[in-house]
């Protein structure tokens, strides 16, 4: 069968010519198949192809899972960020409210003295402008990667800045509770600083501070946080004295005290009592005598006094 040879007899009925063409069966044969299973090759091929697209497609899904988780990740860590912010903020919010007297108190303390406790340098506001147009920045980003990779630069900027803040703002406390604002006791000024006549020999007398009327044994309250530099007697005409450390340059000095409860050393906060209301040294009554010094020179302690009135105006 597969040797065959078949003959094809082709003839004319007019002209009688008779043309034989001989074919084997083989290559008929096998021109029939090719042309039955073509379909069936099309098929295969689009199925194949089908099949390669579906891959292509699961695996684009996993690239876009995978980038989407990583977003995830990203976003969560950026909240994170914005939550501790957010709290730095309102912590710094709570403590960079200052009782207006004392900070009245403070404005009016010597420029040197203030820069000193701002460290010295003066604090320049840092503008805002690597920051303010941002939304502008971040819609000029194609790219998500982008957009997080900026965001996270300005979370960064804006926490660096709020350390600064915080170090400012921690630095002012700290002046503001070094500043001598609180009234050491209640009573009529009876002598204010300068010049004034000598109370005991009537001659030309500078008086370096305050002296305030008050009864014998009162409490004596120190005017801002520090450290007591020195109590004791006084042979100068302070009697009994005490002087504070303030820090920051500053000191105060309570004098003609009956008694003093602190020594040299001691922490004290604002407020505390030191000592009580005497007559001791050069007095002529019961009074506290009340000096401020800032960075060795007199200021003049009223100006400072912003903190509970006197009992009487
Ligand atoms: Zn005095």
């Amino acid at each position: 069968m597969p040797g065959r040879r078949y003959t094809i007899v082709v003839a004319d009925r007019t002209t009688g010519v008779v043309r034989r063409i001989t074919v084997s069966a083989r290559p008929v044969i096998a021109a029939v198949c090719a042309v039955a299973s073509l379909p069936v090759l099309i098929g295969v091929g689009a199925a194949w192809k089908a099949r390669a697209d579906v891959a292509g497609l699961y695996a684009s899904r996993q690239a876009l899972q995978t980038e989407n988780a990583s977003y995830r990740t990203a976003t969560q860590s950026l909240a994170g960020e914005i939550d501790s912010l957010q709290s730095a903020i309102a912590d710094l919010g709570a403590k960079s409210r200052l009782d207006p007297n004392l900070a009245r108190a403070m404005d009016r303390l010597p420029a040197l003295v203030k820069a000193r406790a701002m460290g010295g340098a003066a604090t320049t506001e840092r503008t805002v402008g690597d920051s303010e147009n941002y939304t502008d920045t971040l819609s000029a980003f194609a790219t998500p990667e982008d957009t997080f990779g900026l965001l996270r630069s300005l979370l960064g900027g804006i926490q660096s800045r709020l350390v600064d803040v915080k170090k400012t703002v921690d630095r002012r406390n700290a002046l503001a509770t070094a500043t001598p604002s609180l009234w050491p006791i209640n009573g009529w000024i009876t002598s204010g600083m300068g010049y004034r006549e000598d109370p005991i020999n009537g001659g030309a007398d500078f008086h370096p501070g305050l002296d305030i009327a008050g009864d014998r044994g009162e409490p004596v309250h120190v005017t801002a946080a520090g450290v007591v530099k020195q109590a004791g007697y006084d042979g100068g005409g302070y009697g009994n004295l005490v002087t504070v450390d303030h820090g920051f340059g500053l000191q105060t000095r309570y004098g003609h005290l009956l008694s003093y409860n602190v020594k040299a050393g001691d922490k004290v906060k604002r407020g505390d009592v030191i000592g009580r209301v005497g007559n001791t040294g050069r007095s002529t009554g019961y009074h506290l005598h009340y000096e401020v010094l800032a960075n060795g020179r007199l200021l003049n302690p009223l100006q400072l006094l912003t903190q509970q009135r006197p009992r009487a105006q």
